[in-house]
């Protein structure tokens, strides 16, 4: 059978350990079944390696695992054991931050360059976290003489959490960093196309003296393992990074179970709007990062540009130079931007929207098509002569795939922006700080970027209006979907 560690060499040379196994109790285990499923490298095709997969029934043992360790010290205890081990998690993963991008770019596809700046943001993610431990407070309230009241913030407890392929490990760093920081314990679920950097992050998890239990990784399917996360009887809360239509599902798996509390962070189709007096080089730049960064595998891509029409020509033919000019290929090499997609099926979906884009008759102004035959590339692709209503300007594609349109005045674009189901993030480009602000405020998203795109802070809370999701990641608000509050009132006697 499959051992539980298999030497990979990376693409720099050096070779390291690779778990294969469940990570639960501290341990990498066997499957029950000992299935394992093969995982692929997208800028070749070819296998990386397998990893044991999970079904029901090792979710039901990684549950247990975490719901012993939820009744342990490690919830109810001083808060500065969680600190000390976040603090301590954040500094291994940034001594093995080489290793950690090299996996990320070899499982995922994604540039170097990207997976660079994925391992930094999770360092500092969880070292923010690690802040937050002891700064967990209720309060008391006042309501006369007869009663003294205050309330507390306790950890909801077993967690379960489900991810996507698109930033594995910054994406594990969102859900474990406030398990940790609460004292919750999980089962987080990887995507299986990618499985393989949170297996190696759960080495330094129990390197970095995290309790047994307290953190438990399996690898597996979404209808197998992902849907006996969803509707697990003790799992207290579900948070899911992932599409609208699986994020629906898992939605009512968990009411119909046991009505575990839910966050959903999902898709989106967000505007990128450039207004006449916006710095053309600096916004050229962000439009470049809103759709094009991580292959446009992101969840807030700035996938609907609306320029305006003042500097509608100019932005279109410097916007088309910039994505003619992006370097796409091998991962590893240190000035590409663009790797590969992160699946064949993702691959597939992408070339389907730009087959669907040329039969609504918008014209290509640049890109629309795959890059080679080997490895899963798409040409940076920029649509012009768009209707409001085609599916390309509707739906997410999830992939390096804009639009671009021409508007008038403030109202009309505020108008263009909100005509979407989705509600994710927005980006502003405009030198007036009036505008900024005013369009800002009239614009239905959670987030909004002034001058810049794709722009993370571990303090600046992230997530969904509408059908882009439930609850936030990040900042003080990431606590909230962790805690639930106890309210103690208390009758005084005279
Ligand atoms: P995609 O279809 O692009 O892979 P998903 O949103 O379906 O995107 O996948 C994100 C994550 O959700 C993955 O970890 C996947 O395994 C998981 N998932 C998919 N279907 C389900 C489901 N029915 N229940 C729980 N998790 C699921």
């Amino acid at each position: 059978s499959l051992p539980l560690s298999v030497p990979i060499k990376l693409p720099n040379g050096k070779t390291y350990q690779q778990p294969t196994g469940l990570f639960i109790n501290n341990e990498f285990v066997q499957s029950k079944s000992k299935k394992t499923f093969a995982t692929i490298s997208p800028s070749t095709e070819e296998e990386i390696t397998q990893v044991y997969e999970a079904f029901e029934e090792d979710v039901d043992v990684a549950v247990e695992a975490a719901n012993d360790a939820f009744h342990s010290s490690w919830s109810q205890g001083d808060p500065q054991i969680r600190m000390k081990v976040l603090f301590k998690l954040s500094e291994l993963i940034e001594e093995h931050a080489e290793t950690l991008a090299y996996i990320e770019a070899l499982d995922n596809g994604k540039s170097l360059m990207c997976s660079k700046g994925d391992v930094a943001l999770t360092a500092a993610y969880f070292r923010s976290c690690a802040g937050w431990t002891d700064k967990i407070k209720g309060s008391v309230i006042e309501s006369g003489d007869t009663h003294f009241n205050y309330t507390r913030r306790e950890p909801i407890g077993v967690c379960g959490q489900i991810i996507p392929w698109n930033f594995p490990l910054l994406m594990a760093s969102w859900k474990l960093g406030p398990v940790l920081a609460t004292g919750c314990t999980t089962v987080l679920k990887t995507a299986e196309s990618t499985p393989l950097s949170a297996l190696y992050l759960a080495t330094l998890i129990k390197e970095a003296g995290v309790p047994a239990g307290v953190v438990n990784i399996v690898s597996g399917f979404g209808p197998s393992a992902g849907a006996a996360i969803s509707s697990h009887p003790k799992i207290k809360k579900v948070a899911f990074t992932g599409s609208t239509a699986t994020g629906r599902r898992i939605m009512k798996a968990a009411a119909d179970s046991n009505l575990k509390k839910v966050t959903l962070e999902l898709g989106g189709k967000s505007p990128n709007i450039v207004f006449d007096d916006a710095d053309v080089k600096l916004t050229i730049q962000h439009l470049v990062t809103g759709i094009f960064y991580n292959t446009g595998e992101v969840c807030c891509a700035g996938s609907r540009i609306y320029v305006q029409e003042g500097i509608y020509d100019t932005i279109t033919s410097e916007f088309r130079k910039a994505a003619e000019s992006l370097k796409i290929g091998d991962p590893f090499k240190e000035d590409t931007f663009m790797g590969a997609q992160a699946s064949q099926m993702q691959l597939d979906k992408i070339l389907k929207y730009i087959d669907i884009g040329k039969k609504e008759g918008a014209s290509v102004i640049t890109g629309g098509e795959r890059l080679g035959n080997k490895g899963y590339f798409v040409k940076p692709t920029i649509f012009g002569d768009v209707r409001e209503d085609h599916q390309i300007v509707k739906e997410e594609i999830f992939g390096p795939v804009v639009t671009i349109t021409k508007f008038k005045t403030v109202d009309e674009v505020i108008k263009l922006a909100n005509n979407s189901e989705y509600g994710l993030a927005a980006g502003v480009h405009t030198t007036d700080i009036n505008k900024a602000i005013n369009v800002s405020n009239k614009i239905n998203s959670g987030t909004i970027w002034v001058n810049t795109y794709n722009d993370f802070h571990p303090m600046v809370p992230f997530g969904g209006y509408s059908q882009s999701g439930i609850g936030r990641e990040m900042g003080e608000e990431a606590l909230d979907n962790y805690t639930q509050v106890k309210a103690v009132r208390i009758a005084l006697t005279k």
